[in-house]
């Protein structure tokens, strides 16, 4: 099972940031749209960064209120970790859990394609595990 197949049932749509933004601005958004990131990106449209939720919170302890005013670059983090159309679920959620995040967008070719939070990867995971029980209980019916 690959992340294309999470994308078809979830679609490709995925909220993106400027650098520039203020954290008061991504709050607003990750309260509004129920999600815990987004993703950042450059004028060019290349993705610079992802901020979650976490970086907020780690920069409401670190500056208090202030941080409010603070913008996306300050606290994002850079280095991001994407995966593939082809990449598998159970590669996906490795990932996720050897480098303890949640989100990970799908890039292709330079082209943002979408993005896979851990509770897509579960949720295809039960889905998965209901269709290997059906496919046993079918089975030993049959036998
Ligand atoms: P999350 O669990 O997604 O809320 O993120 C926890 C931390 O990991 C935050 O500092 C995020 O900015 C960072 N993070 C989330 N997703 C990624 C990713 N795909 N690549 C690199 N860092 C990430």
């Amino acid at each position: 099972m690959t992340v294309a197949a999470i994308l078809a049932t979830k679609g490709n749509a995925v909220l993106t940031v400027d650098q520039g933004s203020s954290l008061k601005e991504i709050i607003s958004i990750l309260a509004e749209k129920r999600i815990g990131a987004v993703i950042v990106k450059k004028g060019d449209g290349s993705v610079c960064g992802i901020i979650s939720e976490r970086d907020i919170v780690q920069e409401m302890h670190e500056k208090g209120s202030s941080a409010l005013s603070s913008t996306v670059s300050d606290c994002m983090t850079s280095n991001v970790i994407s995966c593939t159309r082809s990449s598998t679920i159970n590669e996906v959620m490795e990932i996720m859990t050897s480098n303890r995040f949640r989100h990970m967008p799908v890039i292709e070719k330079g082209k943002l394609e979408g993005i896979i939070s851990i509770g897509d990867v579960v949720k295809e995971k039960i889905k998965q595990a209901e269709r290997d029980a059906e496919d046993m209980r079918n089975y030993i019916a049959a036998s």
